[in-house]
């Protein structure tokens, strides 16, 4: 199949270049060409992930060179349990996305794309650059770093990750460059936008973006909406609401992509922390990202959603959104209550991202029978500095995670200007060449 770019649909290419150029050569994102349609019966007998992974994405990577690797694919990307857990509550299950190596569900979208650049065709493939707020960096770093063949250079803000994501960000061998950004998330963004549009640089260095832009993040991130779906629906016949964690809409737009190929899922509805762009948009028609706001689900800290591009290109009438989904800003007030309530009601310590969820999930939860699905994101253990105080008691840190806090880290301190970017690739590139 090809991917279309939103700003030029009759601009398409292979999945393979998509995932190989990140963005669109005119600015926009690949979207695929159609939806293909499968129901639950064409997934019979399927269990596992990995399985539902191949049948689910088939479609996608048909006439693709990759479409033979793809059951490697997605074994080596789904290595990880991705667990639907009930709670104390009937009618709430817990979709844990935290079980990968560095403990947030962008374990899934990397180790997917990483499983796929390692396989393209490009030699040498394209450094891997993402700019991050803490999640996506490790997980990209991770996924990387287990392939030979791939390098990768982490942008992150001085001061916006907590001491176990920056941890997470900066323990990898010399083929992964952690840079330590003076300045904010948007600053380190702005540079790797910098970096792509430089010729010069792009001459010595081809580059790749690991950011939800990717559509090899994307397309993975369906696989636990179908594998959740299926699991409801084999064992109740009902369909099951979700209820996302969202920033960039990744997560969110992976859920909205699974139910239009017919999966059995019934209404989706996205939790925002106090960056509230989408709530406002859905309720005043209005689309007006102002300054981000730092909250204490930081890895949601986005106010101009980079994949509401995508959404509206699906749905382009705001009527027609508005009977997709529905969307609430929970504050990091309720954010603190949230996780005290989970603690207390369901015996569970939940991530600060996590917890918009939950406290969404108590604003719409209706008498009667209907049954809906949480995403975890994160374990709490990555935020421990904000929820063991909350909760009154220590949260363990998964094994992969204690893992990696056992290793030794390395990083560079840079300004946040194009110039010191530039030095410290080229000193890079000198020294991994030897
Ligand atoms: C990235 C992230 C989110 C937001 O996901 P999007 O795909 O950007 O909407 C939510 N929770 C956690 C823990 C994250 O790392």
């Amino acid at each position: 199949m090809n991917f279309a770019s939103t700003r030029t649909p009759d601009h398409s290419v292979a999945l393979g270049a998509a995932i190989n150029a990140g963005l669109a050569p005119d600015g926009g994102l690949y979207v695929p060409e159609r939806l293909p349609q499968l129901g639950p019966d064409d997934f019979e007998g399927l269990t596992r992930p990995a399985a539902i992974a191949v049948k689910l994405l088939e479609p996608f990577f048909a006439g693709e060179p990759l479409a033979g690797a793809l059951p490697e694919i997605c074994d080596e990307a789904l290595s990880f349990p991705l667990p639907l857990v009930a709670t104390a509550d009937p009618r709430l299950s817990v979709l844990e996305l935290f079980h990968g190596p560095t403990a947030a569900f962008k374990d899934v979208g990397a180790r997917f794309l990483a499983a796929c650049l390692d396989r393209l065709d490009a030699e040498p493939p394209p450094t891997v650059m993402v700019a991050t707020s803490g999640d996506t960096g490790s997980a990209v770093a991770a996924a990387c770093a287990e392939r030979r063949r791939l390098k990768v250079v982490v942008l992150y803000p001085r001061d916006g990750v907590s001491p176990r994501q920056e941890h997470q960000l900066t323990c990898w061998p010399e083929r992964v460059l952690s840079l330590r950004v003076n300045g904010d998330f948007d600053q380190c963004q702005r540079l790797v936008k910098e970096a792509f549009l430089d010729r010069a640089l792009a001459a010595t260095m081809p580059m790749t973006s690991a950011n939800s832009i990717s559509v090899g993040r994307l397309l993975p991130q369906m696989v636990y909406y179908a594998a959740a779906s299926l699991e409801c629906w084999r064992a109740t016949g009902q369909r099951a609401n979700f209820v996302v964690p969202t920033g960039n809409l990744g997560n969110a737009l992976a859920g909205i992509w699974s139910r239009r190929l017919g999966l059995p899922i019934g209404r989706i509805a996205l939790a925002t922390n106090a960056n509230a762009t989408i709530p406002r948009y859905l309720d005043t028609g209005r689309w007006a990202p102002g300054e981000t706001i730092p909250t204490l689900a930081s890895a949601m800290d986005v106010s101009n959603p980079s994949n509401m591009e995508r959404l509206r290109h699906l749905f382009p009438g705001i009527e027609e959104l508005a009977g997709q989904i529905s969307a609430h800003a929970i504050d990091d007030v309720r954010i603190r209550d949230a996780i005290r309530r989970a603690h207390r009601r369901l015996d569970r310590a939940v991530c600060p991202h996590t917890a918009t969820a939950y406290e969404v999930y108590r604003t719409l939860r209706e008498t009667g029978d209907e049954r809906w699905i949480m995403l975890a994101t994160a374990h709490a253990a990555k935020f421990e500095g904000i929820v063991e105080p909350l909760i009154g008691t220590t949260v363990a840190p998964p094994p992969a995670l204690t893992k990696l806090l056992e290793r030794p880290t390395r990083r560079h301190d840079m300004e946040p200007d194009l110039d010191s970017l530039k030095r410290q690739l080229e000193a890079w590139r000198r020294f991994s060449r030897h």
